[in-house]
């Protein structure tokens, strides 16, 4: 690798958040790019959440303690990190995201809107992408719908989406996930023009 190509490297080119607020829908897209574009590398993020059924440690997220958590931001480890929904911490492990890059992959990061903004002010050449819902009411009803938090957490998350909704011409693109292969599509290759 040339020096121009390390500089641009080291700037973020190649590299990707995708970010929304919750129940948009993300995991879903995310999913169905990794399913059909092998050239693409998801970052595995750590939390200090528990798993949900299902969940592996690793593939998933690194389920981390709060103490494991606080020494690798300590000792720099983390490309950016934040505290999600009031709660629990999550973040993007650095040397991952350099490795896939460097390798020449395309690399993916589903993170919070405080990690994006934390992405573009380490790597300015990473590609924001902001995914919105067709409305307010379709998001309300895809949160209820997947069932997988008590209303209190449901809740919090709406209150949380509110502030994220706002948030998005700060993201260099917005795609509308109205139907997931259409997204996803629309997300590639804004991904390959990087
Ligand atoms: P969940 O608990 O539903 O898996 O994720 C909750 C929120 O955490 C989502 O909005 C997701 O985008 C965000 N999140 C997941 N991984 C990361 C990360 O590595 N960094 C940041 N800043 N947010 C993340």
């Amino acid at each position: 690798m040339n020096k121009e190509e390390l500089l641009h490297l080291s700037r973020g080119k190649g590299l990707t958040v995708v970010a929304g607020p919750t129940a948009v829908g993300k995991g879903t897209v995310v999913r169905y790019i990794l399913e059909n574009h092998p050239e693409v590398k998801l970052s595995v993020s750590a939390t200090t959440r528990s798993p949900r059924p299902g969940e592996i440690d690793g593939e998933s997220y690194f389920f981390w303690s709060m103490e494991q958590f606080d020494a690798n931001i300590e000792a720099g480890q983390m490309l950016e990190y934040a505290t999600v929904h009031g709660t629990n911490k999550y973040g993007t492990p650095k040397q991952p995201v350099i490795d896939a890059i460097a390798a020449g992959k395309l690399v993916l990061l589903e993170i919070d809107i405080q990690g994006a903004r934390q992405v573009k002010a380490a790597m300015p050449e990473a590609r924001l992408i902001f995914i919105a819902p067709p409305s307010w009411n379709e998001l309300v009803r895809r949160l209820q719908t997947r069932g997988t938090e008590t209303p209190e957490e449901q809740e919090r998350r709406l209150a949380s989406a509110e502030v994220e909704l706002a948030a998005q011409s700060e993201f260099d693109h917005v795609v509308i996930n109205d139907e997931v292969a259409r997204c996803a599509s629309e997300v590639i290759d804004l991904m390959k023009a990087n």
